[in-house]
């Protein structure tokens, strides 16, 4: 059973502090980032030094060692700054490489990579997907030779968060047939490392995306993540957060563009009254109010299993995933219909909105991926009710 308000008082002083933060670090900066099409470092260094990065993480590490309600508020705040791209480079550095390495990496590697990236010393991404693969994990083919004390890497990889600018890359590579890959800790200062800016993106302007080429770097065996040959069940079973912070985020940027809906309705006037007084435009305000308190409640519950469960709660984080990303675009695209022509100029924040959002239902598993997994689970669990009834006699 969720609470009707999951947050404690200790996540409300959070939510203070990073208010503030954003306020004072963020906000003013963020026309030059969208400008420039990159954040800088410094931001990383920042959010790091104020303990912002390792909220949910354990203490013995740099982190607060608070629940996953304490990345909520994170991600809330963050939002009103409408700047979807540098959200994605936080998050990107934050719950996509770092869970995995927190959940299966040694002592050493995790105060070699965890805890100096929880401090903002070193930036972290994620390198999964190539040129020529992206849902299909199993098509990866950036290989890693296993040649007795060290690894020799070559391929590449595509759209990757943080590529130009990371210092170390949790890098999937295949070490064998089929689905046969592991994960690597990878030194972005290895000799043979490269990675070109890909700039002309529909929107996340402010995020560094990269393309990364890997020609015969030597990598040695300590880099090694988890177990040898299985890192596509790793990459099935620990990446069920970077979706639970897909699904939250998507959720408050509605709710941002709702409430930017609603007071520029009082505002203008047509045909000599407010926008408020058209019923249509009321009744739109009525529809996506509705859709924001279902994404929240599915995006909540996500939260509140994944805290019970972990990575098994892949169920629900699916669902609140799938149906969020696209909800969530539905709502901004209402929010600037009612802004009209004003909507789709830059002065209000919504045709950034739009342009941020659209990622969302084709990263971090796209919708059609979503579909898959929930299908697989209702399908089997048909399966599984003919089985018992079978067995029963
Ligand atoms: C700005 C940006 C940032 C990104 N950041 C990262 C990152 O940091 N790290 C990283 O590893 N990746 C990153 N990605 C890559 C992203 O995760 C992939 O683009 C996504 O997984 C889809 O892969 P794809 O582009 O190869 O599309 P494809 O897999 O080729 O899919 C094309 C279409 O086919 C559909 N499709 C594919 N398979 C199936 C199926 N079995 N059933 C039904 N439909 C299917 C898809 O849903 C999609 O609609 C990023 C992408 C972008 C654009």
């Amino acid at each position: 059973m969720i609470s009707t308000n999951p947050f404690t008082e200790e996540h409300e002083l959070l939510r203070q502090s990073f208010r503030q933060f954003v306020e004072t670090e963020i906000t003013p900066n963020v026309q030059r980032w969208e400008e420039n099409k990159i954040c800088e470092a410094e931001v990383f260094r920042k959010m790091g030094e104020q303990g912002f990065f390792g909220v949910s993480f354990p203490e013995e590490y740099g982190g607060s060692g608070m629940d996953m309600w304490s990345a909520v508020v994170i991600s809330e705040e963050l939002s009103k700054a409408n700047i979807g791209g540098l959200a994605m480079s936080l998050y990107a550095h934050t719950y996509l490489p770092l869970p995995v390495i927190n959940a299966i990496g040694t002592e050493e590697q995790k105060l070699k990579y965890l805890a100096p990236a929880l401090k903002g010393e070193k930036i972290a991404a994620l390198g999964i997907t190539e040129p020529g693969a992206g849902s299909d994990v199993g098509g990866i083919t950036t290989v890693a030779e296993d040649k007795g004390d060290h690894f020799v890497v070559n391929g590449s990889k595509m759209f990757i968060t943080n590529g130009t600018m990371a210092d170390f890359i949790v890098l999937a590579v295949r070490t064998g047939e089929g689905h046969t890959l592991s994960l690597l800790l990878f030194d972005t200062s290895t000799p043979g490392f490269s990675a070109n800016a890909v700039h002309n993106k529909l929107g996340m302007h402010s995020s560094d995306t990269g393309q990364l080429y890997f020609e015969n770097c030597i990598v040695p065996k300590s880099a090694l993540l988890g177990e040898k040959d299985f890192g596509f069940y790793y990459i099935m079973s620990n990446f069920q957060e970077e979706r639970l912070i897909a699904a939250v985020t998507g959720t408050a940027a509605a709710d941002n563009a709702l409430q930017k809906a609603k007071r520029y309705m009082h505002e203008r006037e047509a045909f000599g009254r407010p926008l408020a007084k058209f019923q249509v435009l009321r009744h739109k305000i009525a529809k996506m109010a509705i859709h924001v308190e279902a994404c929240r409640s599915l995006a909540y519950r996500a939260v509140a299993e994944y805290i019970e469960k972990g990575p098994g709660a892949y169920k629900i984080i699916s669902i609140a995933k799938a149906y969020v990303c696209e909800e969530s675009f539905n709502i901004i695209n209402e929010a600037l219909q009612i802004h009209g022509g004003w909507g789709y100029m830059e002065d209000f924040g919504l045709a950034r909105s739009l342009r941020d959002i659209r990622l969302m239902t084709v990263g971090a598993g796209t919708t059609e991926i979503m579909h898959e997994i929930i299908s697989k689970i209702e399908m089997d669990e048909v399966k599984h009710d003919k089985q018992l009834i079978k067995a029963r006699g």
